[in-house]
């Protein structure tokens, strides 16, 4: 088995924590800049049974002219052909700009599985989550699946992980 994951979410919401504690040090068994056609691979997670291609969305914000829009077109063309799109947010700060702009983007793609990544939830009071969680349900593609995470403490991560393997 093996396939293409597509992380987006707006500046640290924590895409980098959340790859190197998928990734680790098998990031180094390759050039950490290499590039495909258009993005950045940013690390490969591989078991016995599959093997996980990790691909960062770069420019995706909103386009401060032509040039940047161009940019912005050609990160999101990622989105299309990756096998599922992991969204991060951050539970510890309200949905942004920088949020719904990717997410109005991402109410354009069909036929790829999109996973909201509720990251930092060891910031959160448990008793938030489910509100936190409901502000990305109003106006939004219906998730695939919600995992509420922690890229530092690691909570979920695994799960998350299976889930993604197992429809590969
Ligand atoms: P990126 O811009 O989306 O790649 O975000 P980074 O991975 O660089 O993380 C931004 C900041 O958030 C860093 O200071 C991280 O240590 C912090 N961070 C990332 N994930 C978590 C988390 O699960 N919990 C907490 N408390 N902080 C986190
Ligand atoms: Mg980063």
């Amino acid at each position: 088995k093996s396939g293409f994951v597509a992380i987006i979410g707006r500046p640290n919401v924590g895409k980098s924590t959340l790859l190197n504690r998928i990734v680790g040090e098998k990031i180094a068994i390759m050039s950490n800049k290499a590039q495909t056609t258009r993005n950045k691979i940013q690390g490969i997670y591989t078991t016995d049974e599959a093997q996980v291609v990790f691909i960062d969305t770069p420019g995706v914000h909103k386009p401060q002219n032509s040039l940047g829009d161009y940019m912005v077109k050609s990160a999101f063309s990622a989105l299309h052909e990756a096998d599922a799109i992991w969204f991060v947010v951050d539970a510890s700060k309200k949905r942004g700009a920088g949020d719904n702009f990717i997410i109005n983007r991402l109410k354009e793609v069909t036929n790829t599985p999109i996973f909201l990544l509720v990251n930092k939830v060891d910031l959160l009071k448990k008793e938030d989550l489910f509100e936190v969680i409901q502000t990305y349900q109003e106006d939004a593609p219906e998730w695939t699946e919600i995992f509420p995470i922690s890229a530092t403490e690691g909570d979920n991560v695994p799960e998350l992980l299976d889930t993604v393997i197992q429809d590969l």
